[in-house]
């Protein structure tokens, strides 16, 4: 039988054996304290078939493809593919119609100019809609800020603010709206307890779909 490999184990005061599948595919075993290593293996095996089927689907989700910054080639803003059209001259250097059009000037810096298109919008968009859920919900956070993180779509810091990726702008907007109110609520729960996931549903009953959404997509949002 081929051996699964573990990529972490970590132990802490719990009372069962858990795995889990993070999104690039790894295996990681949560474990109590004392827990002996056979006794992880035999968990691991008899779970094999679960975790097979589990990395498998992963391996077929869509993955980003690194932007080669050519005419033509898709830019997702609010989950809509836009073609990259490149122009002599415009009104603004950047400008998003039905397609991102991007003066021909700044090609030489394209990758940079885009990616702080990208964070002046998600900075516009974000903060509107988080303006609007904290005052429909009651959630206020100190500070909203956009950030540069790669895998995590929100945050929240030990202060009372919040942080939002750039790259989150390219989703949908109902799959931002859900990173938000899920940041929003964790102001006054920090952890995932049951709690926590039943006041983000009495805010977006439907959150579970986006939720999901998110889980499948989120390595395109990767770029
Ligand atoms: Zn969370």
């Amino acid at each position: 039988m081929d051996e699964i490999p573990i990529e972490q184990i970590i132990r802490s005061r719990r009372r069962s054996i858990s795995l889990v599948i993070t999104p690039d595919g790894h295996l990681i075993v949560r474990a109590p304290l004392k827990a002996p290593a056979a006794l992880i293996n035999k968990f691991v095996n008899e779970k094999s078939g679960w975790i097979k089927k589990k990395i498998g689907e992963i391996r077929q989700r869509p993955a980003a493809t690194e932007h080669r910054y050519e005419e033509g080639e898709t830019f997702f803003y609010l989950g809509r593919a836009y073609p990259l059209h490149i122009v002599e001259s415009g009104k603004n250097p950047i400008e998003r119609t039905d397609r991102l059009c991007v003066c021909r000037t700044l090609i030489p810096d394209i990758k940079h100019r885009l990616k702080c298109w990208y964070v002046q919008e998600a900075q516009r968009e974000i903060h509107a809609r988080c303006m609007w859920f904290s005052m429909t919900t009651g959630y206020t956070p100190k500070s909203i800020r956009i950030s540069d993180a790669r895998r995590r779509w929100g945050s929240c810091t030990s202060t009372g603010g919040i942080n939002f990726s750039w790259r989150l702008i390219q989703a949908p907007l109902e799959i931002v709206d859900y990173v938000i109110v899920h940041e929003l609520v964790h102001l006054k729960q920090h952890d995932h307890s049951k709690k926590f996931w039943s006041k983000v549903k009495e805010i977006m009953p439907d959150y579970e779909r986006r939720r999901e959404w998110l889980r499948e997509n989120e390595r395109l949002l990767r770029i």
